[in-house]
């Protein structure tokens, strides 16, 4: 499944971006930038995610997806539009050599930990 290893790459860098301090320190909520071409169905990476931080300072952490719009660049004109349907020409002058700006990504916005400002006596 492919979202288990997008769900293990999930759980590498949320681990290496921890500063030394917070390493261990339970996991809130992760920030997701997904983009709209990258095919990944948030609810198994949620399902994959959840399954794969069992029993991890991860466990219980939300992972709130934002899904990144595709954007695309004309070389022939410099036109920039946002794609809505899969049309891979240029709208403004039907150019067909366009670069795909943005909608592939898979990135870790932020990350939050718990707040634990709880003290313990005991
Ligand atoms: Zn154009």
């Amino acid at each position: 499944m492919h979202e288990m290893g997008i769900a293990l790459q999930i759980i590498d860098i949320v681990k290496a971006s921890l500063p030394e301090d917070a390493k261990g320190a339970p996991i809130e909520r992760i920030n997701l930038k997904i983009g709209k071409l990258s095919a990944v169905v948030a609810d198994s990476l949620r399902f994959c995610f959840e399954i794969a931080v069992k029993d991890t300072a991860l466990d219980g952490a939300v992972l709130h997806i934002e899904k990144i719009p595709v954007t695309a660049r004309c070389n022939d004109c410099r036109h920039q539009w946002t794609l809505a349907n899969p049309v891979f020409s240029c709208p403004a002058c039907d150019g067909g050599a366009i670069d795909v700006l943005s909608g592939r990504e898979l990135a870790v916005d932020s990350i939050e930990i718990k707040d634990e400002s709880n003290s313990d006596d005991g």
